[in-house]
């Protein structure tokens, strides 16, 4: 069986390493792919934000199989584009894929289904957002509706600086592109949870929980990046908790988006705050995330293909997805100076000696290989890996795995699921 993944990242990598394991697949075709995954499959350039090229591509490749995995194809409609031609993908339609390419519909469709999400706002002038503020308390979260590479969502200490921020988001001066709605939303404190499942538009299994590490520095300070770590383990969530999620949030949203006649399959990605009042959706993605399927894959024990095209095909049920118990961790190694500007086409030495290290996958994100060199070509350049049977053995091999690999300017943060590994103490 030939199987195409698109996009070119860590998450990517790790998809195509699962992929890669199942005895039925034949063929792993990667567009654009990195260098990590040119390792195990055929890479192909391809400008994924063309969907017209993307349709032309997969109808010369003929795949048996597609998936997406991030989030611009499908909010193009990629997914529908090839289904339309009788191609079989992972991945929502364009309408399902709102739920993350629209935080004001996330929103209005959550308190639709009753499922809890903290009080909000949509506002599509600054004038309504000034009014709206009137009924919040600071800290006040405003939220830009689109899509925004993790950079659309800023805390403000007060009303005037929440407006402030608006005024940014209306006018494109804060993302470049002038936002026509923002949200408006209470601020909530706890810890987060990335609660991962998978649906075929009707049923929902969910994957291991995980909880990532956004910021850049140590200690969670400092600007926001796509992720500098994350770690998964049995404990995170008790199963109590885990089957309450499962049946108030996940479930109802799956049979919500079904009822309104715009079935969701795929992932779906809840990123929940776990406050005094119970687990509240922050967010939802309509993919898997990014660093949190390294860790999370590299707990499946059972076939993801099997699973993935269950999905595809509406036979999700029949599927029993196993995980190895214990834990996993991903720490990311990023270029100098990102979430800014940074320089590419570094060396990356050390790779095989990090791979020797007992539990390790290094996936691969803004990598390149170029003339039989391995070269940094992104902010966040490598995932470092680890499954375990307890957290702290996972971080131990991934950190002794990191020791050995190098490129100039490489930084990692020390102190991923440092929380975590206290709390357990
Ligand atoms: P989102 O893209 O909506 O998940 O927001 C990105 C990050 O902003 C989340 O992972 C949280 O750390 C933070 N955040 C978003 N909404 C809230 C909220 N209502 N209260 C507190 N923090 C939030």
């Amino acid at each position: 069986m030939k199987v195409l993944i698109l996009g070119s990242g860590g998450r990517e990598h790790a998809l195509a390493w699962a992929v890669a394991r199942s005895p039925r697949v034949t063929q792993i075709v990667c567009a654009p792919g990195n260098g990590g995954m040119a390792q195990i499959a055929r890479c192909v350039p391809l400008n994924l934000k063309d969907v017209a090229a993307t349709v032309r591509f997969v109808e010369a490749e003929r795949p048996d199989f597609t998936i997406v995995g991030p989030e611009l194809p499908l909010s193009l409609g990629v997914v529908d584009e090839l289904q339309a031609r009788g191609f079989r993908v992972f991945g929502p339609t364009r309408a399902a894929a709102m739920l993350e390419t629209s935080k004001g519909f996330a929103k209005r469709f959550l308190q639709r289904h009753g499922i809890p999400t903290p009080n909000y706002a949509v506002c599509s002038s600054v004038a309504e957002v000034v009014k709206a503020l009137e009924i919040f308390h600071s800290p006040i979260v405003v939220k830009a509706d689109g899509l925004a590479a993790g950079k659309g969502v800023i805390i403000c200490p007060s009303r005037t600086v929440a407006a402030e921020a608006t005024e940014g988001l209306f006018s494109g001066a804060l993302l470049g592109e002038p936002e026509r709605q923002v949200v408006v939303e209470e601020f909530l404190e706890g810890e987060e949870i990335s609660f991962l499942c998978l649906s075929d538009g009707k049923y929902v299994t969910p994957l291991v929980p995980a909880q990532d590490h956004k910021r850049i520095c140590e200690g969670d300070t400092g600007p926001n990046t796509g992720g500098m770590g994350v770690y998964s383990t049995d404990s995170m969530l008790n199963p109590a908790m885990s089957d309450w999620i499962l049946r108030h949030i996940a479930e109802p949203t799956i049979r919500g988006m079904a009822e309104e006649g715009v079935p969701f399959t795929g992932v779906l990605y809840c990123g929940l705050m776990m406050t005094a009042r119970g687990p509240q959706v922050l967010e939802f993605n309509a993919r898997f995330g990014d660093p949190e399927t390294q860790a999370i894959l590299v707990r499946l024990e059972s076939d993801l293909m099997d699973a993935l095209e269950a999905c595809a095909d509406g036979r999700l049920s029949q599927i029993e997805m196993r995980w190895s118990p214990g834990a996993a961790v991903c720490v990311v190694a990023s270029s100098a100076g990102y979430p800014g500007s940074y320089k590419t086409g570094l060396p990356i030495t050390g790779l095989s000696a990090a791979a020797q290290v007992p539990g390790v996958q290094v996936f691969h994100a803004g990598t390149a290989q170029v003339g039989g060199q391995l070269l940094t070509a992104g902010g966040r350049v490598l995932g470092v890996t680890a499954a375990a049977d307890s957290l702290s053995q996972a971080l131990a091999r991934a950190y002794q795995a990191m020791g050995e690999i190098q490129f100039e300017g490489m930084y990692c943060r020390r102190d991923i699921a440092h929380r975590a590994l206290g709390a357990a103490k």
